[in-house]
């Protein structure tokens, strides 16, 4: 297992409609372990493929607090089958978009079909945290951010100091992101 680079906002990467998982297979577990790494390593709840640059359906959420004992959870080709009428709040942040918090309005309750890291079809009935941390990494398999969620002055305003972040690290630094000694 290894530790991947995360890819940033504005990366257009982000934007990529991920697509479905064909087998899984040994590869495919090995993936899953980076991503976990990946994710721990941040540290996050929860990520999606897409973000260390693997357009293929499928995310990890780990909603154990630092002083608990780690829960991973992995999601191969997730689809929500319902969503409730009820909804909730919940101020979200993504390991795309670093330091960056906005409350967003999603369905409280999600019923979500997958693969899991076996490929046997499992079915969850989430809510609470579980129901938007799915919400934001399924958007995320489909381009989806959870700024696109909030206002569009707001979505810009962090468009536009992401892109000034992303300038200033290109002239300043030749290999951004890539030090690896
Ligand atoms: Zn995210």
């Amino acid at each position: 297992m290894s530790i991947k680079p995360l890819i940033i906002l504005p990366d257009p990467v982000l934007r990529q409609v991920s697509k479905p998982v064909e087998r899984v297979d040994a590869s495919l577990r090995k993936l899953t372990g980076d991503m976990l790494e990946t994710m721990y390593d941040a540290p996050g709840i929860g990520l999606a493929a897409i973000q260390i640059g693997e357009p293929l359906r499928m995310l990890v959420i780990d909603l154990a607090k630092e002083d608990e004992t780690p829960t991973p959870h992995v999601f191969i080709n997730p689809e929500i089958l319902e969503s409730s009428d009820q909804r909730s709040v919940y101020e979200e942040g993504c390991l795309s978009i670093p330091d960056y918090y906005a409350e967003v309005e999603r369905p409280a309750a999600v019923r979500v079909k997958y693969l899991d890291r076996d490929g046997k079809l499992q079915e969850i009935e989430a809510e609470g945290l579980m129901a938007t941390c799915l919400q934001h990494e399924i958007d995320h398999l489909n381009g989806v951010l959870f700024i696109d969620h909030i206002s569009k002055l707001k979505r810009d305003m962090v468009v536009k100091k992401f892109k000034k972040l992303a300038k200033d690290k290109m002239s300043g630094n030749k290999a951004p992101g890539r030090l690896v000694g």
